[in-house]
């Protein structure tokens, strides 16, 4: 890029509005290698010249992609740009601008990092609305945090002291590690039990108490609501990949305690997102968390300036090393802006 074009102003809402997936990747004539099925298209991905069929997906009513192989990710138009590229965001930015005759418009401040907004989320009508997760009236304690599975886990003492999980020596999570969930207003509405190593025979990893609607909540959200700040919301799905990005910095994470995002879910991750409006995903990289990444992105690119990280099979946030997941989260989590 020359230096005239530093100066040429972008507006990444308009440009997202204005031109469609559609638009890019018939410019890239890249259209009929794909197989489409209502408004999603499935084919190899482009960027990374993939040939496996079905790693590359695209939403084209919601305007966003992803890449369930070498890319390691997914995100708006104008990511795809600047990955097939091989540019930054605001390059893609301005060549979308050029290549399709746009005017920018007025400067506004912070346009350069507020990357999209099509369309508010649909209001429907919701049973699970109607649905509440009291705040318990006792507490389980207490709680083990010293028990040799939370290390074995890489957990450090101040992330076990933070979130307050440990050993459980009473009740029905008697000899399970207990995971305290809380409201938006810290109050602790269930305990999650993780049994410590590989279950018995017939019994499951994880144990919610029974009537607790975990798709209405957000482990780690009353934390994330107090930070109030302008980074990336990171997205996981379990509760040890939330303490773990935690543990290695990245302290605005929350996780949706399954692969499935829900439409109440969703609101509240726009909230804690914040002024910034940006989120991350991360999700596991087995069948379930990849079509649950693809979901979400789907679904939260409507409202909000969206990335997805994506993981090899057997990968999970937990299983990267603390530098590997700064270095994934980093390079997908930081937005170009303009000098
Ligand atoms: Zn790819």
């Amino acid at each position: 890029m020359n230096t005239n074009q530093k100066g040429r102003f972008i507006s990444f809402d308009r440009l997202k509005t204005s031109v469609s997936l559609h638009q890019v990747l018939e410019r890239y004539r890249l259209l009929e290698r794909f197989h489409r099925t209502g408004d999603d298209l499935t084919g190899p991905c482009p960027i990374h010249h993939g040939h496996n069929p079905t790693q590359f997906r695209v939403s084209l009513k919601r305007g966003c992609w992803i890449c369930f192989g070498d890319c390691h990710g997914g995100g708006s138009v104008i990511d795809f740009v600047s990955r097939m590229e091989g540019v930054g965001i605001r390059d893609a930015g301005l060549l979308l601008q050029d290549w399709f005759h746009l005017q920018p418009g007025e400067r506004r401040e912070n346009e350069f990092v507020q990357i999209t907004h099509c369309s508010p989320m649909r209001e429907a009508v919701d049973p699970i609305r109607a649905a509440t997760n009291p705040p318990l009236r006792f507490s389980l304690g207490p709680l083990d945090g010293t028990h040799a599975y939370l290390r074995e886990r890489g957990l450090m003492q101040e992330t076990i002291g933070a979130f307050g999980v440990g050993a459980c020596a009473y009740g029905t999570l008697r000899g399970w590690m207990a995971i305290p969930i809380h409201n938006l207003d810290g109050r602790v509405i269930a305990y999650a039990g993780r049994w410590p190593g590989t279950p018995p025979a017939g019994s499951s990893k994880y144990r919610l108490p029974r009537g607790f609607h975990k798709s209405i909540e957000l482990f780690n959200q009353h934390r994330v609501k107090a930070l109030a700040s302008p980074e990336p919301l990171v997205v996981v799905e379990g509760f040890f990949g939330c303490m773990w990005v935690w543990q290695a910095g990245y302290r605005k994470v929350v996780s949706l305690m399954g692969s499935v995002l829900s439409r109440i879910q969703a609101e509240r991750i726009a909230e804690l997102a914040g002024q910034g409006r940006q989120v991350l995903l991360l999700f596991d990289g087995d069948a379930a968390g990849r079509k649950g990444c693809a979901d979400a992105l789907a679904w939260l690119s409507g409202s909000l300036a969206v990335r997805a990280v994506t993981l090899n099979d057997a990968q999970q946030p937990d299983s990267l090393a603390p530098e590997r997941l700064r270095q994934v989260l980093g390079h997908a989590a930081e937005p170009e802006v303009a000098a």
